[in-house]
């Protein structure tokens, strides 16, 4: 009886558990380009292999992402060419919010022979207004990538880091402790954006 009571009291003054930080849940507002009426340059399947990568990538840092897929690009953004294009799409951004774009085609602007598969892109007249751009050619990590610049992570060329360009093991790939920690600040903001608009 009496070691029952100090157990009991032990417990007591140890405290509850510490909890488990409470997961960030966003939205990802989503809209998708169309080749014609009705023919999207990608389906839900591809989409959701982007959001459940980014979603694996970023659960250590217990950031949560679900899509909500909007009406399809009008036609004149389906194809990403010049700065102005960007500017365009990135001004369809009213309000606070995460925009993900997916486009048939997105031309690397600095060097026009290259094609991209993403960009975390900011309005030049107004850098809130912001959004990500994914090509239809998007490997599945790509969102994560952009995502994790979107949340303030520069690029990196630590192999195998999801923010750099070298890959050896795609099986590998992973934020590091201190973007993971610049990703939950950054999502904590964007929630809070959410909630306030
Ligand atoms: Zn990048």
């Amino acid at each position: 009886m009496r070691l029952t009571l100090v157990a009991a009291l032990l417990l007591a003054l140890a405290g509850p558990a510490p909890a488990a930080a409470a997961p960030v849940e966003l939205t990802l507002e989503v809209r998708v380009a169309e080749s014609a009426p009705g023919e999207p340059v990608r389906d839900a399947a591809w989409l959701d292999a982007q959001v459940a990568e980014a979603n694996r990538l970023m659960a250590p840092a217990d950031v949560h992402f679900t899509a909500r897929v909007g009406p399809p690009l009008p036609e004149r953004h389906a194809r990403m060419e010049t700065r102005a294009d960007r500017d365009a799409l990135a001004a369809l951004a009213r309000k606070p919010g995460i925009r993900v774009y997916v486009v048939a085609s997105l031309r690397d602007v600095d060097e026009p022979d290259r094609m991209r598969q993403g960009v975390h892109w900011r309005r030049r007249a107004n850098r809130a207004q912001r959004c990500v751009i994914l090509s239809a050619v998007a490997a599945p990590s790509v969102l994560a990538h952009e995502l994790g610049h979107f949340f303030g992570n520069p690029h990196t060329q630590v192999v195998d880091n999801v923010m750099s360009y070298e890959r050896e093991d795609p099986a590998k790939m992973a934020f590091d402790a201190a973007q993971l920690a610049r990703i939950r600040r950054g999502a904590r903001a964007a929630a809070r954006a959410a909630r306030s608009r």
